[in-house]
C-alpha cells in the first residue's frame, strides 16, 4: 500500500482517502497496514480513481461521499459537493431551533440534503422539509435521508418558494383521494439556505473543483446575488412571527445581503464568519405579527 500511495503523485490525502475508498476501510486501517501489499484488481482500481483525480475531479465525487457535520453523505455529480463552511450555516440555524419542542424548518436548495439532514438529525422533534428545482438533487437527499434514517425530512420540487406551493397542490390531491388530514406547512420557525451565490463571470467556475460541480448550484446572475434576491424577499411570507431566515453568503456579499434583509423588513440581523474568518452566513427575523397570505 506504501507503493502505491508513495508513486501515484497525488496530496497525500487525497491519495489516503481514495485507497481507503477502494480497499473499504479508514485512513486509520490504511496506516496500520501500510506494509501490506495491494492486491491486484484493487490495484487496478485505485490507479484509475488517481488518474481522475490527476484531471481534476472532485474526491467526493470519485468516493461518492463526504463528511458533513459529523454525516456520511452521498454526493454526485448531480449536487454540490457540502463544504466545511457551510458547517456554519447550520450551527447558525441550530442556535435558534428550540431542541424541547416541535418546530417547522424549509431548506431552500437542498442540493444533497446535507444541510436539512443536519439539522433533521440534531432537532428530532423537528420536521424539515427541502426543496429543490433538480429532481436529481432530490433523489440524492432523499437517499441520504433513506441511509441517514431520518424520518423527519420530506422533500418537494421546484423553484424556491414555489416548490411549497407545488407540493400543496399535490397534497391536497392525495388528501382528497385518500381522506387523509396530512396538511404541507404555510410558515416555518427557521428557513435555511446554502443557495447559488457566485457571480456569472466569475473566474473561479473555471477552476478546481468547482468545473465538476452543477454550474445551477453554484452560479446566481451577474452579481451572483440573484438567488439571494428571491429567497430573502419571500422569506416573511413564510416564516412565522420571530421566525429567521438563515443564508450563506459569498465572501463579499456581507454588505449586500444586510441591504437585502433590511429591504425585507427582517430585523435583529446577525452575521458570522466561517472557519477562515470570512462573513459567510447572515441571520435575521421576522419580526412583526404578519398577515400576509403566502401565494
Ligand atoms: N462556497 C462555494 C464556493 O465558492 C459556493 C457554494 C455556493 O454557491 N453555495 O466554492
Amino acid at each position: 500500500m506504501k507503493a502505491a500511495l508513495g508513486g501515484c503523485g497525488l496530496a497525500r490525502v487525497d491519495a489516503e482517502v481514495l485507497l481507503a475508498h477502494v480497499v473499504g476501510r479508514n485512513r486509520a486501517w490504511l496506516i496500520a497496514h501500510a506494509d501490506d501489499p495491494l492486491p491486484e484488481p484493487l490495484d487496478a482500481e485505485f490507479a484509475g480513481l488517481v488518474a481522475r483525480r490527476r484531471k481534476g475531479e472532485p474526491v467526493a465525487y470519485l468516493t461518492g461521499r463526504r463528511e458533513f457535520h459529523g454525516l456520511a453523505i452521498a454526493v454526485d455529480p448531480a449536487v454540490l459537493i457540502p463544504r466545511p463552511e457551510t458547517e456554519t450555516l447550520v450551527e447558525f440555524a441550530l442556535a435558534r431551533l428550540p431542541a424541547d419542542r416541535a418546530t417547522r424548518v424549509l431548506d431552500l436548495g437542498t442540493g444533497s440534503g446535507a444541510v436539512a439532514l443536519a439539522l433533521a438529525h440534531a432537532r428530532p422533534l423537528a420536521q424539515v422539509l427541502a426543496t429543490d428545482r433538480s429532481r436529481a438533487a432530490i433523489d440524492v437527499a432523499r437517499l441520504n435521508a433513506g441511509r441517514l434514517g431520518l424520518a423527519n425530512v420530506d422533500f418537494a420540487y421546484g423553484d424556491w418558494y414555489a416548490a411549497l406551493r407545488a407540493r400543496r397542490h399535490a397534497m391536497r390531491r392525495a388528501k382528497a383521494r385518500a381522506g387523509s388530514a396530512v396538511t404541507a406547512p404555510r410558515t416555518f420557525d427557521v428557513i435555511v439556505s446554502n443557495p447559488p451565490y457566485v457571480a456569472e463571470l466569475d473566474p473561479h467556475l473555471a477552476q478546481g473543483d468547482l468545473r465538476f460541480e452543477p454550474r445551477r448550484a453554484l452560479a446566481a446572475g451577474v452579481d451572483g446575488l440573484d438567488a439571494l434576491r428571491a429567497i430573502v424577499a419571500g422569506a416573511p411570507a413564510h416564516l412565522v412571527p420571530g421566525g429567521w431566515l438563515v443564508v450563506e453568503h459569498g465572501y463579499d456579499q456581507a454588505r449586500a445581503v444586510r441591504a437585502l434583509f433590511s429591504a425585507a423588513g427582517l430585523g435583529d440581523f446577525t452575521a458570522a464568519r466561517d472557519l477562515a474568518g470570512i462573513a459567510r452566513v447572515a441571520a435575521g427575523r421576522h419580526r412583526t405579527q404578519g398577515t400576509a397570505t403566502p401565494a
